[in-house]
């Protein structure tokens, strides 16, 4: 999770998945980890930004109005309101690419469908023991 949270692949921890702030690679560069393992995964992730967003836009109105009461200033807040409605989804939306990756991985280990470097594999329950 904590690698998902600074945008690192989950499986090794690499900061190559993105190039820039917003472009994610197809394959980890390190261990080959596949961004997008099932398609229509980044729904999950979209639902995650929603989720988050709402409740800091939430979070700035409420307090806004708690700290600011009984006379709260409607201009500033909305402008408040506003930006943190308009900005935050974007900054947010390479986390919540990388932290659902994160959840995913640890929903869906790795399998060999996913070519991955076998070093990162976890150890295999084959044989005996
Ligand atoms: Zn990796």
């Amino acid at each position: 999770m904590r690698r998902g949270l600074l945008r690192r692949c989950p499986l090794c921890g690499s900061r190559g998945i993105f190039e820039g702030w917003f472009q994610q690679v197809e394959r980890c560069p390190r261990c080959n980890y596949p961004t997008t393992r099932v398609e229509d995964q980044w729904i999950g992730s979209l639902g995650m930004n929603i989720i988050v967003s709402f409740t800091l836009l939430l979070g700035v109105i409420a307090v806004g109005f708690a700290v600011t009461y009984p006379d709260p200033p409607v201009g500033v807040l909305l402008v408040a309101a506003v930006s943190v409605a308009a900005l935050f989804p974007v900054f947010f939306f390479p986390i919540s690419r990388s932290l659902w990756s994160a959840i995913d991985l640890a929903m869906r280990p790795p399998d060999p469908d996913d070519d991955v470097d076998p070093r990162y594999l976890p150890p295999t329950r084959h044989g005996p023991g």
